[in-house]
Order: structure tokens, then sequence, then C-alpha cells
């Protein structure tokens, strides 16, 4: 079975994400635990913890599809010490929430050089990252995003995802989030049918659907191999309504949160209906 929905707000409290999401007709949905743009915050309190888990039950969405998301500040690949030093804290801080809410999962994006280190530096950075970062929690998985590639990203080859996990010691907490938009965009013709399948048995071989935790089901406004991230909303973009049914038939992205991050939130109960319909 398809699990999906989008990635929506948590204004007035974490509480109201589970209602968000029962509003807009989703199985699945992710947010940001804390204000995504600060590096730390008040801790969660008790009575927004049970409304949380008590909305959950409401919204009829179980924590296997619920993805929370980290703040976009943290850098666990920071060539500057005092930068990878608050990025790893405010992380550890992130995946703290997340067990207080009994979540799973916490999906965040792996790092950038920043021009200032070699790629590999940066991606052994990240795994010591998640290193500690698991050593300092118990039950939530790392799920490393793969990115646009753009600027200094890493994480826009499915070799830098397989690179990092390699360097994790605990392989039963580290996972992979696939984005389609940051897919194509990094370079992935994901578009084709040829390239479809070429991709994902490239992403098998490399990486492994075992590590498959969720996706990030966006179309996208940028060409193939543009290296640039700009979500679109389903089939208003360059992907493209056969690749949405393509991929809403294939039983490998069964069972898994997939997440809607498109920008026109009016659009998201028709595009979770419309997309439910191709499956
Ligand atoms: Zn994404
Ligand atoms: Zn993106």
């Amino acid at each position: 079975m398809k699990y999906l929905g989008p990635h929506v707000s948590t204004s007035g409290g974490v509480e109201n994400a589970p209602l968000n999401a029962l509003q807009v007709g989703a199985s699945a949905f992710a947010f940001f635990t804390k204000n995504q743009r600060q590096w730390f915050s008040t801790p969660l309190n008790e009575k927004s913890i049970a409304a949380f888990k008590e909305n959950c039950k409401k919204a009829n969405i179980a924590v296997d599809f619920i993805l929370p998301h980290d703040s976009y500040l943290i850098n666990l690949g920071s060539p500057d010490q005092e930068s990878l030093q608050k990025s790893r804290k405010s992380f550890v801080e992130e995946m703290q929430r997340c067990e207080q809410l009994e979540l799973k999962m916490l999906n965040f994006h792996p790092g950038s050089h920043l021009k200032k280190i070699s790629l590999e530096t940066c991606l052994s950075l990240i795994a010591e990252s998640i290193n500690i970062a698991l050593d300092k929690t118990k039950s939530v998985t790392a799920v490393i995003e793969n990115t646009a590639g753009q600027g200094s990203n890493v994480g826009f080859s499915f070799q830098h995802l397989a690179y990092i996990i390699d360097k994790v010691d605990d392989k039963n907490r580290v996972g992979v989030c696939l984005d389609t938009c940051h897919t194509y965009s990094a370079g992935y013709d994901i578009k084709t049918e040829n390239g479809y399948k070429a991709t994902f048995d490239e992403f098998e071989e490399i990486v492994g659907f075992k590590y498959l935790r969720a996706i990030h089901l966006n179309d996208t406004k940028k060409e193939f191999g543009s290296r640039v991230d700009r979500h679109d909303n389903i089939g208003k973009g360059l992907l493209g309504m056969d690749f949405f049914e393509r991929f809403m038939k294939d039983v490998r992205f069964d069972n898994i949160p997939l997440i809607l991050e498109t920008p026109d939130e009016n659009l998201w109960a028709e595009e979770i209906k419309l997309l439910q319909k191709l499956a």
C-alpha cells in the first residue's frame, strides 16, 4: 500500500501537524519538530507531546509514516569547527525531540563542504556526526536525503549516500530518503521508462532498497541535471504524469512515507487523491 501526505505546518504547536495532515486526507506526513530557522528551541512540554500522539490517532496515521525533517541551519559536514559542533548539538537535540514524540526517523540534508574541504572529508564528517547522534539516542533512525547538488551540497550521488552509510557503525539506524525532484536535478533520468529502470537498478546496486526509508515525492521546475533544487506540484513540472504513474504502481515504494513537498498547498488534497488513483 502507498502512504502519502504533505510536509505540514506546526503553527500553534507540533500537535497541530497530524490534524493538518488529516485535513487533506493524508496517510503520512512530514513536519519540523521545532522552528527550522533557529538553532535551538525550548523543550517540548508534556501537554504538547500527549496531544501530538492523541492527534496522530485521530488522523489514523501510524509512526511508521511520519517523517520529521531537521533544521535548515544544520551542516553535519561543516568545515568550520564551531559550526560543526553547533550542528551536532542541534541535531542530537532534534533526535531527542523525535524520541520524546516516539517517532522512529529524522530526515536531514547531509551537508555542505563550502569549498573548504574535500568531498570525502565532508562525507566522513557527516558519518561521524551520525555516529555521535546515534550514540546519544536509542530509537531514532537517521534518514539521509539525497540532494540536487546545488552549491557545495554533498549527497547528490548514490555513491555519496553509500560512502556515508559505510562509515556509520549502527547500520540498523541509518537510512535514506530519495527526493524525486533532487534525483532528477542531480542527473538521474527517472522521467523516461528506461531511465527510471536504470536509476533504481543503480540505487539497488550502490545503496540498496533495504536502506530506503522514505520518499519526497515532488515534481521539478528545473531541467535534467541542472543541479538546482526547485520543487513543483505533481504533474505541473518537468517530470510529468507518466513518471508519477510508474512510481505509484511500483511496489518497491510500498509501506514507507511518501511525502509531498510541493509548493502550492491548496493542491495537496487533490494531489493525494490523484496519486492514490494511479496506485
Ligand atoms: Zn526533500
Ligand atoms: Zn528540495
